[in-house]
């Protein structure tokens, strides 16, 4: 069955030293297959609010264990992905 999973990852900030929050969204066609269409889905630095979308080197990303991302018959991937880009733009503003 097709499902849609959320990545988390985190990394260190290069400006503030802080922690950074990456999402992607990924989809499987059923169980066993390789993860499709990944696509990113925004990164900010929860103490300044830098975007910074990769860690700097030799500083590597952490990986939260993926959770399944249902997209919803009337909401589709695309609408969630846009919810989620703006919960992280008005994280940046806090
Ligand atoms: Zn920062």
């Amino acid at each position: 069955m097709r499902k849609q999973y959320l990545h988390l990852s985190t990394y260190h900030c290069d400006a503030c030293d802080g922690p950074v929050v990456a999402g992607s969204l990924a989809v499987r066609e059923n169980e066993i297959s390789k993860e499709t269409d990944i696509r990113e889905v925004g990164a900010i630095c929860l103490s300044c609010g830098h975007r910074q979308s990769s860690a700097t080197a030799p500083a590597r990303a952490r990986h939260l264990l993926p959770m399944e991302w249902a997209p919803t018959d009337t909401i589709k991937a695309s609408h969630l992905t846009a919810a989620f880009v703006e919960a992280l733009n008005r994280a940046d503003l806090h």
